[in-house]
């Protein structure tokens, strides 16, 4: 059967993108072609379970989320902001706000999920599971939406494979790599800080004559760091980088253990301990990236920006590209699924502006 429209991917985009679409309404059709048996995987993931769906205030503070990518996202963030995807899911869904999260009142990732999967089912969408698309030729439809997601989890269906296929019709894709992710370090001094946490520290990654900061909080893994500062800035990374913490703390504000750690690593040959290099590690204490964790929440890197109309997002005529497999990614706080919302909600548009004029 051919359908009015394809959506390639059934994970938080391509659902929000049905969900919005009412196909009664605009008297077409539509099939969701999703690669496993299960649809909207990375949603239930998504904030340990809890789903941060968005996040709280103006949204032109937005743009600096996603870093580079911000300037192409403006015109769909602005058009289908936070307050909009908050108030879309409140007709069902109430929200809560905790330090500018924002999460389902339940605090329940499936919460959202069913919200989409109920509006996608009464919107009329086909929905067909266990169908993985090699080939666009294989998709029978007007338009075709690709929402595959990034590479990172493959076990979810987000293996990267679309990118290939479009590589190859010569669409112009940017490496992807896992980001949102811990680093691990090389020779890595402090293992026995596991579970240690700092807050508000600067980190830095220096790597092809170009060098990244980030503030925010860190945590000692057996084999590297995460937490906020260093999942923000890992995008960045590559193995070989140096990347240095500066703790921005008097030594008595350190966790006991870390300073001691510090100290210990300060001793000269002799065993004394070297007063400036204490100090000195104490603003620039710096490691080798070992490698980026592969199990990043996100991907950096899916189809080029310069070949999307940031307008409608459309990637060839008749062809979209929406949420994680555009080479686009944000910080944490909710600010990749307010992308997909965005991005999703703009398509949505681009439909429903075309049926209504064929109606007309
Ligand atoms: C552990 C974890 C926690 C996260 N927490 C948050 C959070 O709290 N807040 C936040 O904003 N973001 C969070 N994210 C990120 C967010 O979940 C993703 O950015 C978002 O789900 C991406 O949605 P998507 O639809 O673009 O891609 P995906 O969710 O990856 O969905 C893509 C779908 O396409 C299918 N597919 C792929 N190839 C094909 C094919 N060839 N044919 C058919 N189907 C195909 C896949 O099976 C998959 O179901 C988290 C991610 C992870 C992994």
């Amino acid at each position: 059967m051919r359908y009015n429209y394809a959506i390639i991917g059934g994970g938080a985009s391509g659902l929000m993108l049905a969900a919005l679409v009412d196909l009664n309404k605009c008297k077409a059709t539509g099939v969701i072609y999703e690669a496993t048996s299960v649809l909207g995987s990375k949603i239930l993931m998504s904030g340990g379970g809890r789903c941060n769906i968005t996040h709280d205030g103006s949204i032109k503070d937005f743009l600096q989320a996603y870093g580079e990518a911000g300037k192409f996202l403006r015109k769909s963030l602005y058009k289908h902001n936070n307050l909009e995807l908050i108030r879309w899911l409140e007709q069902e869904l109430p929200t809560v706000s905790e330090e500018g999260r924002v999460f389902p009142a339940g605090f329940k990732a499936s919460d959202v999920l069913n919200f989409l999967l109920k509006k996608v089912k009464s919107n009329g969408w086909t929905i067909q599971s266990g169908c993985k698309i090699a080939r666009l030729e294989e998709v029978d439809a007007d338009d075709i939406i690709v929402a595959c997601g990034g590479i990172t989890y493959p076990e979810t269906g987000s293996d990267g494979s679309m990118l290939k296929i479009l590589a190859e019709i010569g669409v112009n894709i940017v490496e992807p790599r896992s980001a949102l992710a811990p680093i691990k370090i090389k020779d890595y001094p402090y293992s026995q800080l596991a579970g240690v946490s700092v807050k508000d520290v600067t980190v830095s990654i220096e790597g092809s004559g170009k060098t990244h900061r980030c503030s925010g909080d860190i945590l000692f893994t057996h084999n590297g760091f995460s937490g906020p500062a260093v999942l923000n800035i890992s995008k960045y990374a590559a193995p070989g980088d140096r990347i240095s913490i500066n703790y921005r703390k008097r030594p008595e504000e350190l966790p006991k253990r870390l300073y001691k750690a510090i100290e210990e690593r300060s001793r000269g040959a002799s065993g004394d301990i070297r007063t400036k290099a204490l100090s000195r590690m104490l603003e620039n204490d710096f490691f080798t990236v070992g490698s980026v964790d592969s199990r990043g929440m996100v991907t950096h890197g899916g189809v080029a920006l310069s070949e999307i109309n940031p307008a409608t997002m459309e990637l060839r005529p008749h062809l979209y590209a929406i949420g994680e497999v555009i080479d686009a990614d944000g910080i944490t706080g909710g600010y990749n699924l307010q992308m997909c919302y965005s991005t999703a909600a703009t398509v949505a548009d681009t439909i429903l502006k075309a049926r209504s004029e064929q109606e007309s």
